[in-house]
């Protein structure tokens, strides 16, 4: 399951600045769908209507049929996952990093989660040169390795939906090849809302809506959206 549509959405923080004006899409359940499109453009508030941060002004998002706002808050949760363009982490070990989120999750399962995404030889240690209780530093983690603790974090709460904003924008390129790649396999599978600046990357998604201004300026595979230019 997991199928997620955004039907005819308005959608305004203010009520004299429309944000989005009539978006009308789908992302089947376990496909991917890539929103791309400027800065400004509405992107990322699309993420936040999905996660009831603000509701629509007009139309509706639903998840397998059911509108959003007839969920639970805890069960929407639990069905999202995010990984964000900069984790922050917060000071505690990476493990309990890794647990937020799925506060019941055995400490097997939060390492397993941990050796999938490639950082089972830090999970014991703090973030971000926090002082350690015994008064070393902890470590200082690169941007890439921050992304692995999101990936952790996503492998071990296992949502049915996802949602990638610019999750490797902030990277360089050799590392942002890496991260997408673990990206990629942690969407298999999951219905992936992909918001990136640039058609570059996305070529995987099974479909792309260009963005602009609140509309949805135009649509298709990868190939088609280059071949126009
Ligand atoms: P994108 O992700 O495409 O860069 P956003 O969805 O973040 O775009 O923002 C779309 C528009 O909504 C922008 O003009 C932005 O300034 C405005 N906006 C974003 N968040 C708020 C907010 N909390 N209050 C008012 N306006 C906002
Ligand atoms: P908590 O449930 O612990 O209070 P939050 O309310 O911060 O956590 O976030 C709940 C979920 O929303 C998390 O999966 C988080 O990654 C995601 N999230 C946080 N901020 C944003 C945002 N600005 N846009 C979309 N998703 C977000």
């Amino acid at each position: 399951g997991g199928s997620v549509r955004f039907e005819d959405v308005h959608f305004a923080y203010d009520p004299d600045r429309q944000i989005l004006k009539g978006i009308t899409f789908e992302i089947p359940a376990g496909k991917t769908v890539a929103v791309v499109g400027p800065s400004g453009a509405g992107k990322s508030t699309l993420s936040r209507l999905l996660f009831r941060f603000y509701d629509v002004t007009s139309g509706r998002v639903t998840i397998d049929g059911q509108d959003i706002r007839d969920v639970t808050q805890e069960s929407l949760r639990s069905a999202i996952g995010m990984v964000p363009q900069d984790t922050v982490l917060f000071n505690d070990s990476i493990f309990y990093n890794i647990r937020y989120g799925r506060p019941d999750a055995t400490a097997d399962e939060v390492r397993e989660a941990a050796r999938q995404a490639r950082i089972a030889h830090f999970v014991e240690s703090l973030p971000n040169g926090y002082d350690t209780p015994v008064g070393e530093r902890g470590l200082k983690l690169s941007g890439g390795e921050k992304q692995r603790v999101a990936i952790a974090r996503t492998i071990l709460k296992s949502p049915p939906i996802l949602i990638l904003d610019e999750a490797t924008s902030a990277l360089d390129t050799n590392t942002e090849r890496e991260i997408q790649a673990e990206l990629d396999r942690v969407a298999e599978g999951r219905t992936t809302m992909v918001i990136a600046h640039r058609l570059s990357t996305v070529v995987n998604a099974d479909e792309i809506i260009v963005l602009e201004k609140g509309r949805i300026a135009e649509r298709g595979a990868h190939a088609e959206l280059i071949e126009k230019g």
